[in-house]
């Protein structure tokens, strides 16, 4: 946090160096990314990533969609719109916020995309399945996504049961936990872990983490061995 003083922004532990919440999935043929952060630009010029098919996006806050117009380095690669997946709260947001893109007349270096409506159906992004799970960010309902046994989560602190029986069979699940005092609209840790349990997820990664959660290495040694903090260009493989 710019200003801030405290163990994790004096930390020197990389994994103590976090950027706002995002993942790149990756298949044979296909790569995505989940948002797109105020950090997008430099967590794809970080990892070098040359190819992006497409964007899911899981909710209007900005922090979750403020990096769109890079995607652009992408148009000029592809010399096409980038497929971008939104539920129609996103969607809202996306046009007025992004109005230049969805101009009929737009000035030259906007970002190019290909607008996709999704609700709770499941579908394909190239050769991804994909599954939305619909889970409550306060009163605002968030897009989580399942990839095959792959699940992220960002952004809850309510699932319903039906949206959990989505989640449950899932080999990894990535699930946001802000800090351990409550929260209006996201889950503390001893709620994610709790709700982790009761999925019975056998690997299971915390992300969207506060500075006020504590310093990566003394908050994992407290947690069950299957469960762990995120961190910044962690790699799971599924
Ligand atoms: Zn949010
Ligand atoms: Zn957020």
């Amino acid at each position: 946090m710019i200003g801030c003083d405290c163990m994790v922004c004096k930390s020197a532990d990389p994994k103590d160096k976090r950027l706002r919440s995002s993942i790149l999935v990756q298949s044979a043929e296909t790569s995505l990314v989940v948002d797109t952060t105020p950090d997008f630009r430099y967590q794809m010029l970080r990892i070098n990533n040359r190819k992006l098919d497409a964007v899911l996006y899981t909710h209007p806050h900005k922090d979750h969609l403020a990096g769109l117009d890079d995607i652009r380095a992408y148009n000029y690669f592809t010399k096409k719109p980038m497929d971008i997946y939104a539920n129609t709260l996103t969607e809202e947001a996306l046009r007025r916020d992004y109005y230049y893109a969805f101009s009929d007349t737009r000035y030259p270096g906007v970002p190019e995309v290909n607008l996709i409506n999704i609700a709770d159906q499941p579908f394909l992004v190239g050769d991804i399945p994909v599954l939305p799970v619909e889970v409550l960010h306060y009163k605002m309902p968030v897009l989580g996504f399942r990839f095959g046994d792959f699940t992220y989560i960002t952004d809850a602190n309510k699932i319903e049961d039906s949206e959990k029986e989505k989640i449950r069979g899932s080999k990894i699940l990535v699930l946001n936990s802000l800090r351990k005092e409550p929260h209006l609209s996201h889950f503390t840790l001893q709620e994610a872990v709790d709700l982790a349990t009761e999925l019975d997820i056998p690997a299971v990664y915390f992300t969207h983490i506060s500075h006020q959660l504590g310093q990566h290495h003394s908050i994992n040694a407290e947690l069950p061995t299957h469960m762990q903090l995120a961190y910044d260009g962690l790699k799971l493989v599924v």
